[in-house]
């Protein structure tokens, strides 16, 4: 049964099963498979602190790197889909860098193309920047922050839930991300420069859609009445040059979700935000191969919980008619049958088309950001447990936080991925068939837990359920990085757009409560330093729709870090970081870690073939606009090890002036597609696409797979490279093929 996908997360489906697999074998196997599935600030400055000189400049530095893990067998990590595991290359993932300097202190930002940062991603990069940096770059001033992407290789969690959703603690998938993660901040470090830095802000229409307008309009009247819309449309731009004025990178934050790309897609794929880096970057690094040049454009994620690419909205998918506006179901088929599309034909032309939006608009604001950012860089941080937490919300009335446990909606996922089984969104009562099967395989939730969560009915306990390691993160970091009047909130999850907004001026109002700051923008980061889910309004949290039931610390999680991200801006506010607590230091777990993803057999070939050789090949003659086809015997992409700063494919013209081949596109370019097709007893082909697009000059061309195979000989496997190249074909610019 195809077990498909909740947004984000890990489906109830594959939790189940990994249970029934590692703990209850002798359980009844049928029940449970049918279950799983600035103006700028004006600093006055604090007493004791000396002023930024006169024409203030920060020192700048930025950097990108190519952080793309195994394209193969590893499953992608958003729709938590169990069929959807890698098999190609759509686009590679980038970390890019920004570094800032105001000559007393430094901060880092990170924007990563991944699903999120897990704490363990977190962690290993803080623990391989102290070795090459020392205590330079900390977790005090370094914020990681993920783009969303659903189509990254998963497998670089600790916790026991996130685990399971991506086969385990796979090490050669957390390994790229490190590693490339590390080289960003390391390039970015070694060309830092003086320079400036501008900010802008502008709205981009017609690219989002609030996917939970059921849980939005919860929220209370006058509150809603304050705002336009029910997602947040800004685009926010700091721009940043040299002192000459050229600029050197741009650092854009918007609110939506990385899923133009759906859980049918097997290749690894940046999605729309990835897409918009990749448009400005080829526009600032002309006659640069993608993924190179010194101009560094990162787009972040931002509150984007209950905000979808998917503009022309859910239908049911069988007979074309609404879904139901309160659970997001159909008549005929439930949940899986509604789901959200658009606006583009299909996923990869909703993909460009999505993405180009956020590029046009960002570039738009780069090249019109005239206001100054200047001050002082501030940063703070702690580590919290976020199962203890208590907040005074008035005079009279104490509300905490709970152990973590996902509702019965979180199994039902959401209009850009629904799930399989009978959950539907919007669930407050518990199911007593699904509960009597959690109770038998999981335990009861205690009646704490279950009165701490309240509405919501819990499926998954996961705070109270610690084997082999625990399910989900007590320990989250809270952090926030201020430069000059710009304050960059590190948000450790997806907060809906009203929960971000709440935020926002909570964190606003403490930075400007002493005087210091003015006019201060703030921006929320999403998906920073730990994944921990859906952060949801107190009034959302009651419906229960998918971002409620995924509210992993209960209906006052969103009070809970309000107040201690207030906490963090008032000390920054009253320059006294320094006696904020630390916090309890996370985990980082040695024992109990597992990995499910088998090793890759060895490589074959069919009869009398060898690795490269071309199964089917290209035509003799294209026009712009075709798309080139080609076959050739593969390795498993997996015994390529390492592809960081490498590629499968090819695309090379004849320059008749130097009698050589030129490449005009990579795996890394949005015209290419890299498809791995796994046969059986180790063979396994791979299908080279190359869409032609319509700047492509006339001429011959010929396309080059690169791969490598395992054979064994004797008792050791052997890895050995092999390549394959195509007939020479010619790109026609008349209309008629000669
Ligand atoms: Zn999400």
């Amino acid at each position: 049964m195809a077990n498909r996908k909740s947004c984000c997360g890990v489906s109830l489906l594959e939790a189940m099963l990994a249970v029934l697999f590692i703990v209850m074998t002798t359980v009844c196997v049928v029940l449970i498979t049918l279950m799983v599935s600035w103006k700028t600030h004006t600093v006055s400055v604090p007493s004791g602190l000396t002023p930024p000189p006169q024409n203030h400049s920060y020192l700048i530095g930025v950097g990108r790197a190519d952080c793309t893990g195994p394209p193969a067998e590893v499953p992608l990590m958003g729709y938590a889909n169990p069929q959807q595991s890698a098999a190609g290359i759509h686009t590679r993932l980038y970390s890019r860098a920004f570094i800032i300097d105001d000559g007393r202190r430094r901060v880092v930002f990170v924007t990563a193309e991944v699903g999120m940062i897990s704490q363990r991603l977190r962690l290993e990069v803080l623990s391989a920047l102290q070795v090459k940096f020392g205590d330079v770059y900390r977790q005090e001033n370094v914020v990681l922050s993920g783009t969303h992407t659903h189509s990254g290789p998963g497998g670089y969690f600790q916790f026991t839930l996130f685990m399971i959703s991506s086969k385990g603690y796979i090490r050669s998938s957390i390994q790229p991300l490190v590693n490339g993660i590390v080289k960003s901040i390391d390039i970015a470090h070694r060309n830092m420069k003086p320079g400036r830095i501008y900010r802008n802000r502008g709205e981009l229409d017609d690219s989002t859609l609030n996917r939970s307008p059921h849980s939005y309009m919860n929220n209370p009247e006058d509150e809603r009445h304050r705002y336009k819309s029910n997602t947040d449309k800004q685009v926010m731009v700091l721009k940043f040059t040299d002192l000459d004025g050229d600029g050197i990178g741009v650092l854009s934050w918007f609110s939506v979700h990385a899923v133009s790309m759906n859980y049918t897609n097997r290749m690894v794929s940046s999605d729309n935000m990835g897409y918009a880096s990749y448009l400005l970057e080829q526009d600032k690094n002309p006659g640069d191969l993608p993924g190179q040049g010194g101009f560094v454009a990162g787009f972040s994620s931002s509150n984007l919980g209950d905000v979808s690419p998917n503009i022309r909205g859910p239908h049911c998918v069988n007979t074309g008619l609404s879904c139901d506006y309160l659970n997001s179901s159909c008549p005929v088929g439930g949940t899986k049958m509604c789901q959200a599309f658009g606006p583009g034909n299909d996923m990869f032309d909703s993909t460009r088309i999505i993405g180009h939006n956020i590029y046009r608009k960002a570039k738009e604001l780069y090249a019109s950001a005239v206001e100054e950012v200047t001050g002082f860089l501030h940063f703070a941080h702690e580590w919290v447990n976020m199962t203890d937490v208590t907040v005074q919300i008035n005079s009279s009335h104490t509300v905490s936080t709970c152990k973590p446990a996902l509702g019965h909606s979180f199994a039902a996922g959401t209009t850009d991925g629904g799930g399989d089984l009978n959950f539907t969104q919007g669930a407050v009562e518990g199911d007593p068939f699904w509960d009597g099967i959690r109770d038998a395989l999981l335990g009861e939730p205690s009646n704490k837990t279950q009165e701490c969560h309240h509405p919501k009915p819990i499926l998954f306990n996961t705070g109270e359920m610690n084997w082999p390691l625990p399910w989900h993160p007590q320990i989250v970091d809270v952090q926030i990085i201020t430069i000059g009047s710009v304050a960059v909130v590190a948000v450790p999850g997806e907060m809906t757009t009203m929960a971000g907004r709440r935020l926002r001026d909570a964190v606003q109002q403490e930075l400007q409560s002493e005087g210091t700051f003015e006019d201060t923008e703030v921006v929320i980061a999403g998906l920073s330093n730990i994944y921990t889910h859906y952060i949801t309004t107190y009034e959302e949290y009651q419906v229960q729709r998918y971002e409620g039931a995924s509210t992993l610390y209960g209906p006052h999680t969103l009070s809970a870090y309000v107040h201690k991200f207030r906490g963090l801006a008032r000390a920054i506010a009253q320059d006294k970081v320094s006696e904020l607590p630390v916090g309890p230091q996370p985990p980082l777990f040695t024992k109990n870690l597992f990995n499910l993803l088998p090793q890759a057999p060895a490589d074959k070939t069919p009869v009398n073939s060898s690795f490269g050789d071309v199964l089917q090949q290209v035509d003799p003659v294209y026009r712009q606009g075709d798309v080139v086809s080609i076959t050739f015997v593969a390795g498993n992409p997996r015994h390529s090890g390492d592809i960081r700063d490498k590629t499968f494919v090819t695309v090379e013209i004849y320059d008749n002036r130097t009698d050589s081949w030129e490449v005009v596109h990579t795996d890394a370019s949005w015209e290419t597609r890299f498809h791995w097709l796994k046969g059986s007893n180790g063979r396994s082909n791979t299908t080279v696409e190359w869409f032609i697009p319509p700047s492509a000059p006339g001429g011959c061309y010929r396309i080059k797979h690169f791969g490598h195979y395992k054979q064994r000989t004797g008792l050791r496997p052997v890895i050995k490279p092999y390549e394959g190249t195509s007939a020479v074909f010619r790109v026609s610019t008349s209309f008629y093929y000669q």
